[in-house]
């Protein structure tokens, strides 16, 4: 999508620290990071939320939660565990509309979050 700023991301227009990617999938750090390990997992395709996956983005999603786990292996994070987020619309604090996964750790988390 042209104005999208994570499709630019994907299509390298604007530059990302980027730590892992696929055919389908780009991981990359956080610009602003919210805990000392700071992840946005994202597909390439433009899906705008949560509420845009359709059915047959079935296994594009599930790869999305395969990579943050396979991410927080990699990353020595497994034992100490991670928190996966996934903000939709405006109560959420959605700020990107090009679905994205936060992978957060590195210190421990508040429940209920804020
Ligand atoms: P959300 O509030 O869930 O939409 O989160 C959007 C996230 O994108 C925020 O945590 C921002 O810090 C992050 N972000 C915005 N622009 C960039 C960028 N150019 N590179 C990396 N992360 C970004």
């Amino acid at each position: 999508m042209q104005d999208c700023l994570f499709c630019k991301i994907v299509k390298k227009e604007i530059p990302a620290q980027i730590v892992s990617e696929d055919e389908n999938i780009l991981v990359f750090r956080d610009v602003n990071p919210q805990a000392p390990v700071h992840l946005l997992l994202i597909p390439k395709k433009h899906i705008s939320s949560l509420l845009e996956l359709q059915d047959d983005d079935a296994d594009l999603a599930g790869k999305i939660q395969l990579t943050a786990a396979r991410m927080a292996r990699e990353m020595g994070l497994a034992k100490t565990g991670f928190r996966l987020v996934c903000n939709c619309g405006r109560d959420s604090g959605q700020l990107v509309f090009h679905i994205h996964y936060h992978l957060l750790a590195g210190r421990a988390m508040n429940w209920p979050p804020g």
